[in-house]
């Protein structure tokens, strides 16, 4: 804890860290030797943590890196931390995000962006340690902390894991309680671990999940040891690559990469199969329909009334100017795109048109994947992002869209509620990670990470 909690003193140019905990991780850490020393240490006891600001933390300043949510300290602790907490973890403090976990650069949060620990060997410019959770996978790249807490609703744990080279677990849809976690899209939304090594991601993410009353889509079954999981066993296996997942344009680096990681997994005795998901090209479209339409619905709590930021008012203004200037000052401008999106998407006259075509076509995504698993497959083998790291400023100053790109290997996974993992797998030419994406059947996180661990 205390050479966590000096390197990131020293680590301000990274910007991972909005909120540090200083003496409340001093405090945990002195509870937790006690647990050693009285030989009662669960597996994360006094393990130096950093949590995403979408997890709502007892007493600690927990904004989702908005400055609708500035002066908001939660009376409550979210499920996960309390797990997390109950298992001994120590907080170092709160990780910076993209606003309301919406971008896959980490440049909309309201703290400023990130800067990816990892540098190009030809050029000096500042990289993105991808989004929205770019604060923890900076954190634990740069050796800030141990692990850390992600969340996932369209590639937010696995994208931002590739571009850093650290492992990043989103595990089924139902895994892990959203109880406590600002809400995007509810029915997208997963939080996971975000580690430096496949077997820490079986530790962490098996703290992390089980049942919580207080989640109604929260699933209620065992949570199986990962660990004891990690056979390194995968003879007999078959993995799919799909080739919808063969991009026009695809880098050389990416294609090569995931050839070799096809390899590898052959070599370990799992069968190698091609496979077809038809529907693959539609799940951008529809993850941007249904995300923004539950993102809209949502956000609409946020009134000056109930949480964080109110608008300085002028005579005579009533509650709508309050509403108004209030949601005007305290949203940035990719929060305010998505409530425009998802108003219009949810609008008497679109709604046929858009948002329940969007939620067939996630029927149809969801099928693709019943339908190779009920041929045999037992994990599909696909590249996690487009490309390696990019500069900073470069896709936000273009059009939206582009970035949206970004996550065209990973939303097809929360729209199906499958759980999906990246780890680094590679180097690219100017010795940037690159990161593998495997995809399992739910409920399944065991199996999949045994499978992972072989490609480390
Ligand atoms: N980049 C995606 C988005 O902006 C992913 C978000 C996420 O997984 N939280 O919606």
């Amino acid at each position: 804890t205390e050479a966590c909690l000096s390197a990131i003193e020293g680590s301000g140019a990274i910007n991972a860290f909005v909120h540090k905990t200083a003496d409340l991780a001093r405090e945990q850490a002195a509870a937790a030797q006690g647990r050693i020393e009285a030989g009662d240490a669960p597996d994360m006891c006094g393990i130096p943590m950093g949590i995403k600001d979408l997890f709502c933390t007892k007493g600690v300043p927990s904004q989702a890196a908005s400055g609708i949510l500035n002066g908001f300290t939660p009376e409550y602790e979210s499920t996960i931390s309390q797990k997390l907490f109950d298992a001994g973890t120590v907080m170092l403090g709160k990780l910076n995000m993209d606003e309301f976990a919406m971008g896959s650069s980490n440049e909309t949060s309201v703290y400023g962006n990130v800067v990816n620990p990892w540098r190009s060997k030809t050029s000096n410019a500042d990289l993105t340690p991808g989004g929205s959770s770019g604060g923890s996978s900076a954190a634990v790249a740069a050796d800030l902390c141990l692990a850390a807490t992600g969340t996932d609703t369209g590639g937010s744990i696995r994208q931002p894991a590739a571009l850093t080279g650290t492992v990043g677990l989103k595990p089924t849809y139902g895994r892990c309680s959203r109880w406590g976690v600002v809400a995007f899209a509810s029915s997208l939304d997963q939080a996971g671990p975000m580690t430096k090594t496949v077997r820490d991601a079986a530790i962490l993410g098996r703290a992390m999940m089980g049942h919580d009353a207080k989640d109604s889509t929260s699933v209620d079954m065992p949570v199986p040891d990962f660990e004891a999981m990690l056979t390194g066993d995968i003879r007999g296996q078959s993995i799919g690559i799909p080739k919808e997942y063969r991009m026009d344009g695809m880098p050389e680096d990416i294609a090569k990469l995931w050839a070799e990681g096809a390899d590898m997994l052959r070599d370990a005795g799992a069968k190698i199969v091609d496979i077809s998901l038809p529907h693959t090209k539609y799940a951008l479209p529809a993850y941007y329909v249904i995300a923004p339409a539950e993102a809209s619905s949502n956000l609409a709590r946020y009134d000056g009334v109930r949480f964080g930021h109110r608008a300085a008012l002028a005579q005579g203004d009533g509650i709508t100017e309050m509403y108004e200037k209030t949601r005007a000052e305290g949203f940035g401008p990719e929060v305010k795109r998505r409530i425009m999106i998802g108003t219009y998407v949810l609008s008497a006259g679109f709604y046929d048109a858009y948002y329940n075509r969007a939620r067939r076509v996630r029927t149809l995504i969801k099928k693709d994947f019943e339908d190779v698993f009920a041929q045999g497959i037992d994990a599909i083998l696909t590249p996690a992002t487009p490309s390696a790291a990019f500069p900073l400023g470069q896709m936000a100053d273009a059009d939206p869209v582009e970035m949206y790109l970004n996550d065209v290997f990973t939303v097809t996974v929360n729209l199906a509620g499958l759980p999906g993992v990246a780890l680094p797998t590679g180097l690219d030419a100017e010795g940037l990670p690159l990161g593998l994406q495997l995809i399992g059947k739910p409920w399944e996180e065991g199996a999949l990470l045994n499978t992972a661990q072989v490609l480390e």
